[in-house]
């Protein structure tokens, strides 16, 4: 069993005796920095001269500075720009500022485990990443509540890391939710396994196909996005509140018989080894080493894929359907925090 910590076992006082920088300020920087000003702790953000999120910052009072000036400042540092930008800002920025006794954070373990960055010994080193987007971070811990929390620790040179890094998780509400203790390995692993096979990856490919192919047999556009994207937050509701055995009971009994006897010719063995295989890419580094050329090549495929999908069919059915629900607000990403 997990070991799992709660309010009681974080030292509040803790994370308010340091001098805390949040670099970047996307989903995960924005809520971290406004919780942790918001329980008291002394935080700036760091962030690129003409950064277009510099002025959300400022104006939602935060002090912003350079991420130079902040590394300089702090002895507390979190990493909250993307993965694939943090061995670039550690190098230039972070490395040559950090001193002897002061703490380096992650919300992801990817830099760390795949030995992008490097920290010298005299560091602590250790994750909080919250099981949730930023802006659930954000609105949980406004609400009173906070989003179930991992720790972990890669380096302890000061024998306090873990009682820091739970100082921090109470900062941005994570102890109200429940922190679960991990390693940088399994964190990254599993992450990366779960958005890859089933949570992004594994979707997506099939909503694609499925709409494809009741399109292609003649079936309308708008029912065929009806039944293959839109009810999905529906079962995945019912998933998430009790587990398949609620899903299926509460599911009519045809579409458990169907579930039952079709599900596993569409998830089959092949499947099952084709997961393998991508877990093992995951292990080897090999992923890891795949995404960072992807980047440095300036991500040609992640920009080729974006332009594609924007234009297939579920997409511009879907956003016209979505325009006419009066229930919610359709986001597109321009609708970015
Ligand atoms: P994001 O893309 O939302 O935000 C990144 C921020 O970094 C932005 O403010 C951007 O302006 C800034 N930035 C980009 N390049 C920069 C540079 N060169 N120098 C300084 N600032 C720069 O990122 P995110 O999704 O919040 O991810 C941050 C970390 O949190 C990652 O390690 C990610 O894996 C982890 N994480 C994210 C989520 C999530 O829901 N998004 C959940 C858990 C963990
Ligand atoms: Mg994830």
């Amino acid at each position: 069993m997990a070991t799992m910590y709660y309010e009681k076992d974080a030292d509040p006082g803790l994370i308010t005796r340091r001098k805390v920088a949040v670099i970047g300020f996307g989903s995960q920087g924005h809520a971290h920095a406004l919780n942790l000003k918001e329980s008291g702790v002394d935080v700036v953000v760091g962030l690129r001269d003409g950064s277009p999120r510099a002025k959300a910052a400022s104006d939602a009072g935060l002090k912003v500075v350079d991420p130079a000036t902040a590394a300089e400042w702090a002895d507390v540092i979190m990493m909250l720009v993307p993965d694939q930008v943090q061995q670039g800002v550690y190098n230039d920025v972070i490395r040559p500022r950090l001193d002897p006794g002061d703490t380096l954070l992650f919300a992801h373990g990817f830099s760390i485990h795949f030995g992008f960055i490097e920290p010298p010994p005299d560091v602590d080193v250790a994750m909080v990443a919250p099981k949730g987007p930023g802006h659930l971070v954000r609105r949980q811990f406004v609400e009173g509540s906070g989003v179930p929390t991992l720790v972990a620790i890669h380096q302890d040179a000061s024998g306090q890391t873990l009682d820091l890094a739970l100082s921090y998780a109470h900062g941005i509400g994570g102890t109200r939710g429940g922190v679960i203790r991990t390693t940088f390995q399994e964190e990254t692993e599993t992450d990366l396994f779960g958005e890859q096979v089933i949570l992004c990856g594994g979707i997506d490919a099939m909503i694609q196909a499925a709409f494809e192919t009741l399109t292609e047999a003649g079936y309308e556009p708008e029912m065929a996005y009806f039944e293959v994207l839109h009810e999905l937050k529906l079962i995945v509701d019912l998933l998430w509140e009790g587990g398949i055995e609620w899903m299926r009971h509460s599911v009519s009994d045809t579409a458990e018989y169907g579930d039952i006897t079709r599900g596993p010719r569409i998830v089959n063995a092949d499947t099952k080894e084709a997961m393998r295989e991508i877990l093992s890419e995951i292990q080897s580094g090999a992923f890891a080493r795949e995404w960072m050329a992807e980047y440095s090549a300036g991500a040609p495929n992640l920009a080729a894929a974006r332009q594609e999908i924007a234009t297939h069919p579920v997409e511009t059915t879907g956003r016209e359907l979505r325009d006419m629900m009066t229930f919610m607000t359709p986001k597109t990403p321009e609708d970015d925090i």
